[in-house]
């Protein structure tokens, strides 16, 4: 029986072992993660919001086994590409093809005087802490820092500092407390081009919220942020999005470097045999200096795509699956939410859209978590 392992139950980890399943009933499938359950991390700006708890929220990695996926809970230390072997904390796993789909960790520490005086946005735990601060918050300076890029789900620091003004006004100390967001990059939003950026930006500065970008972060003063450019900015609470790094067994194993992500093209095969990257831990790259963002959505449509091509090789059929490129992400925002659109590998260029902010989007938000659960898990 042919042996298909995932490294990483999440996002992409997730929607790959899935179509495998439904299409290939007579393979092993194993899922490892070192987590007992998957959780949307969209979830962490509903906790902030106060309309979700984690409790609530997460979901048991171990329900994949009545699909006849086994779970391994377990760190992964090591891979050996030419024995076709995994190891994890405490067992050998082998496979005939291998999808490493590790996501990003989070390294706050990079960043001098981050923790201890500044709130991280994507830490799960930070997120009932932001809650209880931005409650008591009367009066005061606001700050949003991206420390680095890139950085997971790029519309989510901004959806937090909408989410948060918003909190602000039905407590009505909006009036009273000023928002800035700091940003090493130019535009709001990079990867979706100048025109997305700017509507965003236009999204922002009705909410009374200033975008600073250019504005590369040094380090992090008890209350002020210290700049490349020599510049300085007081803040009273900060929170920030921490730099990004790969797991440590992806340099180790040498399927990145150091510093780095997974480089892969449009079939998401790595340079190793039946070996492919999938999500958060890669980079592919769509022009000379835009990459596909860490987004959830991708990280579906490249595991669903390379869940495809080892059905075709299974079958002994010639498919090509590539990426599509194709997907969006919510612009949450009190009640509502916008939309972006993206068509990465479009051609000459990528195509990309910002929908006004609806009521309607904010329910397909929901139902976007919820299909997903409903479909994995
Ligand atoms: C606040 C926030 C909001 C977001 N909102 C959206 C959104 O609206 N839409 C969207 O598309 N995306 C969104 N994202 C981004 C999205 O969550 C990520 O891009 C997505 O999770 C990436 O999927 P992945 O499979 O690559 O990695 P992950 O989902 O992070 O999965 C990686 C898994 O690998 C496991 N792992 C790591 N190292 C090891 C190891 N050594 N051993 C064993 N297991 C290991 C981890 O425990 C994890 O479960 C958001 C992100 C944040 C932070």
């Amino acid at each position: 029986m042919q042996k298909i392992l995932i490294l990483g139950g999440g996002f992409g980890g997730l929607a790959a072992a899935n179509e495998l399943r439904s299409n290939l009933p007579d393979v092993s499938i194993t899922v490892v993660d070192k987590k007992d359950y998957f959780m949307m991390d969209l979830v962490k700006l509903w906790i902030i919001k106060g309309v979700r708890t984690f409790e609530k929220s997460k979901k048991p990695l171990h329900n994949i086994a009545k699909k006849g996926i086994e779970f391994v809970n377990e760190s992964v230390t090591g891979i050996d590409f030419a024995a076709k072997k995994v190891k994890t904390t405490t067992k050998e796993l082998s496979y005939d093809y291998l999808i490493v789909a590790l996501g990003v960790e989070f390294a706050p520490d990079k960043i001098s005087g981050l923790p201890e005086n500044g709130y991280v946005l994507y830490d799960l735990e930070h997120g009932p802490k932001i809650r209880e601060k931005i409650t008591q918050m009367k009066s005061g300076k606001l700050g949003f820092v991206i420390t680095g890029m890139p950085y997971k789900c790029p519309p989510a620091p901004f959806e937090a500092a909408l989410i948060i003004g918003s909190m602000l006004k039905e407590q009505g100390v909006r009036d009273n407390i000023e928002i800035d967001f700091y940003s090493p990059a130019p535009i709001t939003l990079p990867a979706a081009g100048p025109d997305v950026s700017n509507q965003l930006l236009q999204m922002l500065q009705k909410e009374n919220i200033r975008f600073h970008g250019n504005k590369k972060i040094i380090l992090i003063g008890k209350n002020s942020i210290q700049f490349e450019d020599d510049s300085s900015a007081p803040f009273d609470v900060l929170i920030a999005i921490p730099p990004h790094k790969a797991p440590k067994v992806v340099y180790e194993s040498g399927l990145a470097q150091e510093g780095g992500y997974i480089p892969v093209k449009r079939d998401c095969k790595t340079a190793f045999d039946s070996v492919y990257a999938i999500g958060d831990v890669t980079t592919m790259m769509v022009t000379g200096t835009i990459a596909v963002p860490k987004a959830g959505i991708f990280a579906e449509g490249e595991g669903i795509a390379v869940a495809r091509d080892i059905i075709s090789k299974i079958r002994q059929k010639e498919n090509s699956n590539i990426f599509d490129g194709k997907g969006g992400c919510f612009v949450e925002m009190g009640n509502t939410a916008g939309y972006v659109y993206v068509d990465m590998f479009a051609s000459p260029n990528p195509i990309t859209r910002l929908d006004e902010p609806a009521p309607e989007h904010m329910i397909e938000k929901e139902n976007f978590e919820q299909e997903r659960i409903a479909k994995w898990l």
